[in-house]
Parts: structure tokens; C-alpha cells; sequence
């Protein structure tokens, strides 16, 4: 493409992106679902998280992870912003797939944490690591979840990460993001590194 072509190209494109901008006028807080199988979700949930303390937003994150390793972000976030509301399912509980019933306490407790924190007034992003799980293993009811989610403060932007979830949270998201797997390091034998995979 010649200097020419490429002025006239970059020019039709800015005009195209300008009207769209100017007919983007709606403010309000926004449910992003970042879903698939390929790798992202959560290090992009944290992305929004720190994108948001850059701007002095108030933020707030709950995981509904087994894990017992911890990520980089849960020990930067404790370490530098120990103010910040940082919720483990694992906290307090002990996972196990033999115990149904002790699972889903343990998801229904992180669940009425949650909860109230979509119900701060004075927070701006939450982040729901992990949620998705909890609806696919019917940990949590769906309807009491949307209503919960639709029902938020409304200053507030949710986001929820993990593979499926179902319609109903795709339908109600703003934003839904698939992640696509095209290859994992993992497949090849190679094995999870902290500050990538953790
Ligand atoms: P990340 O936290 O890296 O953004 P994620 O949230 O998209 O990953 P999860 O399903 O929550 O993905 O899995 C978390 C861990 O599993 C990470 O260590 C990630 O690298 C790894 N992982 C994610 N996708 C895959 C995959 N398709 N195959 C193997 N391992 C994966
Ligand atoms: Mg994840």
C-alpha cells in the first residue's frame, strides 16, 4: 500500500471509528464474561482490576477456586492493597470431591460474600473468578444468581470468568469474550510457570 492509500485508508477508518464513538453515549456499569477453554480469563479479570485502581476506582475480588497455590496477583493485591476485599471459597473450607454437600456450603458461603458486596454502594469492579463452575456443578441456584447480578449497585461492573456458565449469564453480560484455545503450553509437557500460568 503506498503513503497515499494508506493516508486515505487510516482516514476513512478514524471517521468510521468517530461515529461509532459518538453514538456510544450510554454511561453504565457493565457485566463483562470472559469464557472458553483457551488461556486469559482470569489474567484479564485482574487486568480490568488493575485498570481500575489506576483510575482510584474501589474494587473487590472473590474466587471460587480449590487452589491452593497462590497466584501472583491475589499475593501482589494482599501484600500492596491489603485494603482491597479479597474472597477465597478455598478460605476456611476444605475442598473435596468426595463431599458434595461440604462443596457446595462452601460455594454457597462464597456465593452470600459476594452478595454483598454487589450490594456496595461504593464499589466500582468486581471480580468473580471462577463463578462459572459453581452454576455448571449446580453449586448455585442460576435464577438467584442473575437476579443477583441484574439487582447489583449500580455503579457497579462486574466481571465473571471461567469456562460455560450457560445463557442465561451470556445473554445478560454486556461484554462476553471467548477464549479460544489454540495451544497450551501444558499440552506439550511443559510445566505451569509462575507470573504466566499462576
Ligand atoms: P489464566 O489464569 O492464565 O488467565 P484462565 O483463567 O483462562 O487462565 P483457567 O481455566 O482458570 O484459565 O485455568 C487456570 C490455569 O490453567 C492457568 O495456569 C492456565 O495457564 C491453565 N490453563 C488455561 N487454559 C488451559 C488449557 N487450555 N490447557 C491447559 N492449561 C490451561
Ligand atoms: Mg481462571
Amino acid at each position: 500500500m503506498n503513503e497515499d492509500k494508506f493516508n486515505r485508508s487510516m482516514a476513512k477508518q478514524k471517521t468510521h471509528v468517530d461515529a461509532s464513538i459518538a453514538a456510544a453515549s450510554n454511561e453504565q456499569s457493565l457485566i463483562v464474561l470472559l469464557t472458553g477453554d483457551g488461556k486469559g480469563k482470569s489474567t484479564s479479570g485482574f487486568g480490568m482490576v488493575m485498570r481500575a485502581l489506576g483510575h482510584g476506582q474501589r474494587v473487590a475480588v472473590v474466587q471460587f477456586i480449590k487452589g491452593t497455590q497462590s497466584s501472583g496477583e491475589e499475593v501482589l493485591l494482599k501484600q500492596h492493597f491489603p485494603e482491597i476485599p479479597f474472597f477465597q471459597m478455598a478460605t476456611g473450607f476444605t475442598w473435596d470431591n468426595q463431599n458434595h454437600a461440604a462443596d457446595k456450603a462452601a460455594a454457597q458461603h462464597t456465593w452470600s460474600i459476594a452478595c454483598k458486596l454487589l450490594g456496595d454502594p461504593t464499589l466500582d469492579v468486581l471480580l468473580l473468578d471462577e463463578l462459572t463452575y459453581m452454576l455448571s456443578f449446580k453449586f448455585l441456584d442460576e435464577q438467584e444468581v442473575l437476579q443477583a447480578l441484574r439487582e447489583r449497585s449500580p455503579k457497579l461492573s462486574v466481571i465473571v470468568t471461567g469456562r460455560g456458565g450457560g445463557t442465561g449469564l451470556r445473554e445478560l453480560a454486556d461484554t462476553v469474550s471467548d477464549v479460544k484455545n489454540l495451544k497450551h503450553a501444558f499440552e506439550s509437557g511443559i510445566k505451569a510457570r509462575p507470573g504466566i500460568d499462576f
